[in-house]
């Protein structure tokens, strides 16, 4: 077995989420939305079902897809993508996975953010790539511009970039997306870009795409995924957007690893781009109104909540909050004796994790973060110490 696997256990999500079927918990652990979204891109994938093939479609993607991406593209983030430039995969996880396998060449280093998505480091290592890790710290998760600059050597080809980040719901802002691009053009780095939650950003924010910066439309890779965008995170449905120097040995690397995706969910994520803008700002809203309602619940109830710019995720600092007790035995708390599942932050850390934070996914109903915000409440009162409760009622 490779030694990679052996050493691994299995992914946070599928951990916390097996719990909270273990135990009925209200699952605000991995990330899914509680509603699929969009019924008229669910209703043409069942009509294409029947009426579509359902044979191999080319390994490119659809013809119909790859157009609707770059059109996409260039109707919302103003990106003059063509549709030849478009890769269709099975999920931003196979575009990450594809990305990573052609890009990297044994021995090269790739510069990484903590905290990470956990598929980031265990693919660059099986890619045989070295990661470089530097971490933005709390309480302002700011970009460490300093330590990214030295963490760059002569080996330094790749910087892996989630934007707006999950976990932390920080959507980059103009001035920290300009500095990557300069460093990336004066290293001659290629920056693959996860955004899968590009349509997912808050309080009249636009997402800023790498790609669309001076010098970088040649030297990144930007990867979005259908599931973020219509609420269907079973559809894995991904598509990259890169040059044709990029984009082909990618496609090498996509050829020997899924090859296609559904050629139905193809034709019905085709049709959902080409929806009017209302539709995207509906989803936004209505994700936007969720956290308000949880971040506003658990304030009341004496949680420290972290703002979140983007993404379906909120954190809260458990040791701002007056509870003495780390993320993971918080989660394992709170799952087994109040009936709510959530992630450590610290899962999102390869190395000198902050202990003391957790994510809540609020894409759910009002009455399952109200439910939620109940037993949190709760589990908070019972974990505080005698005499720190009798301050918070006097
Ligand atoms: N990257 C990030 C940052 C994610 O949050 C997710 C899933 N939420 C993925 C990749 C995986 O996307 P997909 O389900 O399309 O594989
Ligand atoms: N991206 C989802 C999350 O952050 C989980 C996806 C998965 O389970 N692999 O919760």
């Amino acid at each position: 077995m490779n030694p990679i696997y052996a050493a691994m256990g299995t992914t946070i999500f599928e951990e916390i989420s097996a719990r909270a079927r273990e135990t009925g918990a209200i699952n605000l652990g991995q990330g899914f939305p509680e509603e699929d979204g969009f019924p008229a891109v669910r209703q043409a994938a069942a009509e294409a079902l029947i009426a579509r093939s359902n044979q191999y479609p080319p390994m490119m993607g659809l013809p119909e897809l790859r157009a609707a991406v770059a059109a996409h593209y260039a109707a919302h983030q103003n990106l003059p993508a063509r549709a030849s430039d478009v890769l269709v995969t099975s999920g931003a996880t196979e575009a990450l996975a594809a990305a990573l396998l052609a890009l990297i060449a044994p021995g090269d280093e790739v510069l990484l953010i903590q905290p990470l998505y956990d598929a980031y480091l265990p693919l660059v290592r099986r890619a045989g790539g070295i990661a470089k890790l530097v971490t933005m710290a709390p309480p302002d998760w700011a970009l460490p511009r300093e330590a990214l600059r030295a963490a760059i050597g002569p080996r330094t080809r790749l910087l892996l970039l989630n934007n707006p980040v999950n976990p932390l719901g920080k959507a980059l802002d103009a001035d920290e997306l300009a500095f990557l691009a300069e460093l990336c053009v004066a290293h001659d780095l290629v920056a693959i870009c996860d955004e899968v939650w590009e349509h997912v950003v808050f309080d009249g924010r636009r997402h800023i795409p790498l790609i669309g910066l001076p010098g970088m439309a040649e030297r990144t890779v930007k990867i979005g995924s259908a599931g973020k965008i219509f609420s269907l995170t079973g559809w894995k449905v991904g598509f990259v957007l890169a040059c044709p120097a990029l984009l082909t040995p990618i496609t090498r690397a996509h050829q020997f690893l899924t090859f296609t995706t559904p050629p139905t969910l193809q034709i019905a994520v085709a049709a959902g781009l080409a929806s009017p803008e209302p539709a995207f700002a509906a989803m936004r809203d209505g994700y936007q109104r969720s956290r308000d309602r949880l971040a506003a619940a658990l304030a009341a109830g004496g949680y420290a909540v972290l703002p979140s710019g983007g993404t379906y995720f909120l954190t809260i600092n458990l040791s701002a909050s007056g509870l003495d007790e780390s993320d993971r035995d918080f989660c394992a708390r709170i799952v087994r004796d109040h009936g709510v599942a959530a992630i450590p932050l610290s899962a999102f850390y390869a190395e000198d994790a902050p202990d003391t934070f957790v994510r809540l996914c609020f894409a759910k109903s009002d009455a399952t973060l109200d439910e939620a915000a109940r037993r949190l409440v709760a589990a908070r009162s019972v974990a505080r110490a005698p005499q720190a409760a009798a301050r918070d009622i006097a």
